[in-house]
C-alpha cells in the first residue's frame, strides 16, 4: 500500500467515507484520494512525495496557482496580527469595495464563510424581501447544501446518485420548484402557473456542477425579464464563476441584466473560507443589523481571508485572465483531439475559460443529457491521467481549472499524458 492507501484506510476510521467533503472520496472514479501534503503554482505532492500536475486547483480559488508568494505574505502578515477578532476591519472594507468595482450591481457585500451560506442568506433574503415563499432552481445546478437549494443539485450528489438528501424535509423541498436548465418554455410556464408566489429564481451564472453547461444566448436574460414582470428576484450564483471566468465574472462576459442578488466564493477568498452575497443596496439593507432579515457568523469576513482575498484579487489582472483562457483553450483542443484520435465518443463544452469534457457524442445543454454519458470511460481516463501524475476533478460532472500558474512545462506533462488515457477510455 502507498502512503494515499495508509492515509485513507485510517482516515476512513475517523471521518465518514475519509473525506471533508463527499466528491473528493473518489466514489464514481475509484481509489484512494491524493492526500495532498503541499502545493505549489501548478502542482499538488501527494502523501508519498509525488508530484501531479493539478487540475482541480481547489476546485475553483486557486486562480494564481498554489501558495502564490505575495498571497501567502499577505495572510502570514494578518496572521500576526491576530487570527480572529469578531470584530470589523479595514481589509473587510477594502474587499467590499474591490469587489463593487468589478461588480457594480453588487451595491453592498456582505460576508460569510461559505458559498452555502451565501446562497441560504442570498434565499432568506428573497423570502424576507418579497413576502414568498417559493424558489426555483434549475436541474443540475448546484449552490450548496442547504436544505431548500439541494433538489436536482448535480455534481456530488450526480456523481454519489442520490435522489437529493435525506433529511430534508417534504416541506423545505416543497418550497423548492425544479425546472430544466436551459428550457425557456418550461421557465415561462412556472411564472404563468404560480409568477405571484415565487420569490426569487437561482441559477448558476455558466452552469459547470453538472460539468460545464453554458446557459443558451438569452437564458440569463430571460431568467430576468421573467422574475421582473412578476415581482420575483433573480439571483445570479458566481460562486464558482465570479473572478474566475473573467474580472467581473460571468456577468461581466455576458452583460446585458442586472441580477438583484449575487453569490461569491472561491476564488474571492483566495484560498481561504470566505464568500459573500451582494446585489441591490435596498435589499441588502433589509440584513441585520439594518433590517428584519437575520444573519450572522463569528467567523464572517475573518481577516486571514480577507487578506488572501485582497491579494488575489489585486493580483487578478487582465493578463492573469489571458493566460488562463489561452491555457484553456490549449487544453480544450488537446484533450479533444487525443480522444478523437483514439475513436472516443467526446464533447469538450466550455463557459469563458472554464470547460468539461462530456463522454458522450452530442453536446450537453440539459441536467439529464450530462447523466447520458459514459461515466465508465471517464474512470478509466481518470486513473491513466493520474499515474501519469495528472490530477483531474474525480468525477466526469466537474469542471477542469487552470491557473496563471500552469506553465509550458506543466501544459506538457498533461498533453503527454493525454493519447494513453484517450486509449485507456477507448478501451472497456
Ligand atoms: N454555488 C456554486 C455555483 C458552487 O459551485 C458551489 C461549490 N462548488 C457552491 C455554491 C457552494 O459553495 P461552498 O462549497 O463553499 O459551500
Amino acid at each position: 500500500m502507498n502512503a494515499d492507501q495508509d492515509l485513507f484506510e485510517r482516515a476512513r476510521k475517523v471521518i465518514p467515507g475519509g473525506v471533508s467533503s463527499p466528491v473528493r472520496a473518489f466514489g464514481s472514479v475509484g481509489g484512494a484520494p491524493v492526500f495532498v501534503s503541499r502545493a505549489s503554482g501548478p502542482y499538488i505532492v501527494g502523501a508519498d512525495g509525488v508530484e501531479y500536475v493539478d487540475l482541480v486547483c481547489s476546485w475553483g480559488p486557486a486562480l494564481l496557482g498554489h501558495a502564490h508568494p505575495e498571497v501567502v505574505e499577505a495572510v502570514r502578515g494578518a496572521a500576526g496580527r491576530g487570527l480572529s477578532f469578531g470584530a470589523p476591519t479595514e481589509a473587510e472594507v477594502e474587499l467590499a469595495e474591490a469587489i463593487r468595482s468589478r461588480v457594480p450591481a453588487a451595491e453592498l457585500v456582505r460576508f460569510v464563510s461559505t458559498g452555502t451560506e451565501a446562497t441560504m442568506t442570498a434565499v432568506r433574503l428573497a423570502r424576507g424581501a418579497t413576502g414568498r415563499d417559493i424558489i426555483v432552481k434549475f436541474a443540475g445546478c448546484y449552490h450548496g447544501h442547504s436544505d431548500a437549494l439541494l433538489a436536482a443539485a448535480g455534481s456530488g450528489v450526480a456523481t454519489q446518485g442520490l435522489p437529493g438528501s435525506a433529511g430534508v424535509t417534504a416541506a423545505a423541498a416543497a418550497d423548492t420548484i425544479v425546472v430544466g436548465y436551459n428550457d425557456p418554455t418550461a421557465l415561462d410556464a412556472v411564472f404563468e402557473r404560480m409568477g405571484d408566489r415565487i420569490a426569487a429564481v437561482i441559477t448558476e451564472a455558466a452552469p459547470a456542477n453538472m460539468g460545464v453547461v453554458p446557459p443558451s444566448a438569452g437564458f440569463n436574460a430571460l431568467i430576468r425579464e421573467l422574475t421582473a414582470r412578476h415581482g420575483a428576484l433573480m439571483i445570479l450564483d458566481e460562486v464558482l464563476t465570479g473572478f474566475r471566468v473573467g474580472p467581473a465574472g460571468w456577468l461581466g462576459l455576458e452583460g446585458g441584466y442586472r441580477p438583484d442578488l449575487i453569490t461569491f466564493g472561491k476564488v474571492v477568498g483566495g484560498g481561504m473560507p470566505l464568500a459573500a452575497l451582494g446585489g441591490r443596496a435596498d435589499l441588502l439593507g433589509m440584513l441585520a443589523p439594518l433590517g428584519p432579515v437575520y444573519q450572522a457568523g463569528t467567523l464572517s469576513g475573518n481577516p486571514l481571508a480577507t487578506a488572501a482575498g485582497l491579494a488575489t484579487l489585486r493580483l487578478a489582472d487582465d493578463a492573469v485572465y489571458e493566460h488562463v483562457n489561452r491555457r484553456s483553450a490549449e487544453l480544450q483542443s488537446a484533450v479533444g483531439e487525443a480522444l478523437s484520435r483514439a475513436g472516443v465518443p467526446h464533447v469538450v463544452q466550455n463557459a469563458g475559460n472554464l470547460f468539461s469534457v462530456f463522454f458522450r457524442a452530442e453536446p450537453v445543454r440539459t441536467y439529464d443529457d450530462a447523466k447520458d454519458q459514459d461515466t465508465a470511460a471517464f474512470a478509466r481516463f481518470f486513473h491513466s491521467m493520474l499515474d501519469s501524475g495528472i490530477a483531474l476533478p474525480p468525477s466526469a460532472f466537474e469542471a477542469w481549472f487552470l491557473s496563471a500558474a500552469h506553465d509550458d512545462r506543466a501544459m506538457a506533462r498533461i498533453t503527454d499524458a493525454l493519447p494513453q488515457a484517450a486509449r485507456a477510455a477507448a478501451d472497456s
